[in-house]
């Protein structure tokens, strides 16, 4: 077959590679035995769950090997392994379209391009950093014909048939000049201990050691295999065995960030269902959180054995920034997508996770505002969308969600809000329709001003959606300022008398401005405007009237 070039996108994200991450060429080693991980799961999940892979003896192992003279390194995995048609989809194409919009925020700054890419999980093509070329020789499990994959990283790659006498992958690296100092045993066990330490499957790591040998009094050579990582499922430990650099490595191992996480919650459930959760939250949202096929960050594991990492029923949708792990005792080894949508076990796993994750959140915003504030401002608005649809925790999601406010700088809980409530004051009053300085000077709020009474600010996009469904935090109303009428508190100011004299003038209002209002009425919620525009109670606001004409209703 000749030559095959890459999709531009494939040629774009490896000029990017190259340019902005080589102050951690080191990652090719995590992205390639997480490749392979992923590789042995996958196939540890087919010999659960399909009758042809039923009867597959399985012993799942990573072998690095190092030839420090030809400066080769080779990774081996005998996982689920890869046909032709993979070959070229996998490692010649970007499936995944948020790739695109990622390439877009890039901004050409080296250091921040760099943590981005972190975050965005650069994979297969990061062993073009340290490596001038590439053979990957692979056999998927279940096939007999083997195929070799070689590429430089520059304009394509060739296939061609080749020989692997078990299923699997091997892929062998020729070191570049920027990638000879990897060329070292020392080196490589610190990269795996670091980045891969709690791999699932063991490392094995073949290398020329260098041994003092006393009877011949000089060292002697000798070709060693050496475990290199611990392979423990750390989330299985108890917590006081665990040091906060064992979570952060485990969050850098499972995620790809570069950062430590912001917070951690690690829960062991016994009871009528045995089961760990690990949760982390990442310090920076994820980049493709707003996107559809963003990828969802919790994996599932079943007494300890990996099921799958990409199912996005485990948690909400609003909670899709979330990282980490849910081991379970009781769920079967051979759930299956379809099964686990409707599992009951997972449903109350489910459950008990969104509450765990929303009360370590309330003891945070008690107990470390900074660092809750750290939280609000890369996740404020996906409480808000919990706030949508999860009716269930509505209350805990309502103590969670900041709010501008015009009493006070920066931002305030509801609970806050409350507590300054003015003697008479009946209700939690916010303004919703536009950006925050148009709101800040709106008419509408004049009334409020004078009584002293605060005003939520609520000028994301999403805030009138969603609070027109929310009429209560705890006991006390929530109510939009602008609706016509208003609580029993503000009401002898709103509606004063009908006079003589302005009669005639709402008569001539009317006519002019005819079927286009429903209504005209004087009104005292004004200090300094003359007229203001609100909607009718039961009636959806002025935005939401134009976003649902937008929308063609
Ligand atoms: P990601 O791992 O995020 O999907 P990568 O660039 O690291 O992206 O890998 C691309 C794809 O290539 C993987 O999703 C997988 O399908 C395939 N692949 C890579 N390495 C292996 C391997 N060792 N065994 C089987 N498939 C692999
Ligand atoms: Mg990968």
């Amino acid at each position: 077959m000749p030559k095959q070039e890459f999709q531009t996108e494939v040629s774009q994200l490896l000029q990017l590679i190259i340019h902005s991450l080589y102050s951690h060429p080191e990652i090719f080693l995590r992205e390639l035995i997480s490749n392979s991980s992923d590789a042995l799961d996958k196939l540890r999940y087919l010999t659960l769950t399909d009758e042809r892979f039923k009867g597959f003896t399985f012993d799942p192992r990573i072998e690095l090997e190092l030839n420090e003279t030809l400066k080769t390194l080779s990774l081996a995995d005998n996982g689920i392994g890869m046909n032709q048609e993979d070959l070229i989809a996998h490692l010649g194409t970007i499936a995944r379209s948020g790739t695109k919009n990622f390439l877009n925020q890039l901004s050409g700054d080296a250091k921040k391009d760099s943590n981005l890419i972190g975050q965005f999980g650069v994979g297969f093509y990061s062993v073009f950093m340290v490596a001038d070329k590439v053979e990957v020789i692979s056999r998927k499990a279940g096939e007999d014909a083997a195929w070799k994959w070689t590429s430089d990283g520059k304009t394509g790659f060739d296939i061609e048939p080749a020989e692997r006498a078990t299923p699997g992958t091997t892929v062998l690296l020729h070191f570049n000049a920027d990638g000879e100092p990897y060329a070292n045993a020392w080196r490589l066990k610190d990269i795996v201990k670091k980045y891969s330490n709690h791999i699932a499957f063991p490392i094995f790591l073949t290398y020329d050691k260098s041994n003092w040998n006393e009877e011949e009094k000089k060292s002697v050579t000798e070709r060693t295999t050496e475990q290199v990582n611990s392979a423990s499922a750390l989330w299985r430990r108890s917590k006081s065995e665990l040091t906060d650099e064992d979570y952060k490595e485990l969050y850098k191992s499972l995620t790809g960030d570069f950062e430590d996480p912001l917070v951690w919650f690690h829960t062991k459930a016994e009871g009528s269902l045995e089961y760990i959760t690990l949760f982390f939250i990442p310090a920076k949202a994820p980049i493709d959180l707003y996107q559809q096929d963003y990828k969802a960050g919790v994996k599932l594991y079943v007494k300890r054995v990996f099921i799958m990492d990409d199912s996005r029923e485990l948690l909400p949708q609003y909670l899709r920034f979330v990282r980490g792990i849910i081991d379970s005792e009781d769920l079967p080894l051979n759930v299956s997508r379809e099964i686990l949508q409707q599992n009951k076990i997972l449903n109350s796993i489910r459950t008990a996770s969104v509450k765990k994750i929303l009360s370590e959140l309330k003891n945070l915003s008690e107990n470390d505002a900074a660092k809750y504030a750290l939280f609000i401002e890369q996740y404020n608005r996906l409480l808000k969308e919990g706030l949508y649809g999860d009716f269930a925790n509505r209350e805990a999601l309502l103590d969670l969600v900041r709010f501008k406010s015009t009493a006070v700088e920066g931002l305030t809980s509801l609970a806050d809000a409350k507590s300054r409530m003015k003697e008479g004051q009946t209700a939690l009053y916010y303004i919703t329709g536009g950006a925050e300085s148009l709101l800040r000077t709106s008419p509408l709020l004049e009334i409020y001003k004078k009584k002293g009474y605060e005003v939520l600010i609520l000028d994301d996009d999403i805030d009138e959606i969603v609070f027109s469904q929310i009429d209560t935090y705890g006991e006390t109303e929530l109510k939009s300022v602008n609706k016509s009428s208003t609580s029993d508190d503000l009401k002898d100011e709103t509606e004063p008398e009908k006079s003589e004299q302005t009669q005639p003038l709402i008569d001539k209002l009317k006519a002019i401005l005819g079927d286009r209002v429903k209504d005209v009425r004087i009104t005292s919620r004004l200090a300094d405007s003359p007229s203001v525009l609100v909607t009718d109670e039961d009636e959806p606001t002025l935005r939401m009237q134009q976003m649902m004409k937008a929308m063609g209703q």
